[in-house]
């Protein structure tokens, strides 16, 4: 697992935060918010996340515990 700080030198905006791999071999990109609804996903997140999704990976914003375990509950088992 990565964590990155995007828009730091060599790392581009847009990537996200959490950047792992499961098992099978499937890219897992995810983009963490504040837990307060204030956190908004820029346009650079957007379209790195959709680029993820058409390569056959995964992409999610979490902004919660409960978001993150309904992501992992998704995540086990879709794959
Ligand atoms: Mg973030």
């Amino acid at each position: 697992m990565i964590k990155t700080q995007g828009g730091t030198p060599g790392t581009d905006t847009g990537t996200p935060d959490v950047i792992t791999i499961y098992p099978d071999g499937r890219f897992i990109g995810l983009e963490i918010k504040r837990p307060d609804g204030k956190g908004v996903v820029s346009p650079e997140q957007n379209a790195v996340g959709k680029q993820i999704q058409r390569n056959q990976g995964l992409w999610y914003v979490i902004d919660s515990w409960e978001k993150f375990e309904e992501v992992w509950r998704d995540v086990t088992t879709l794959i």
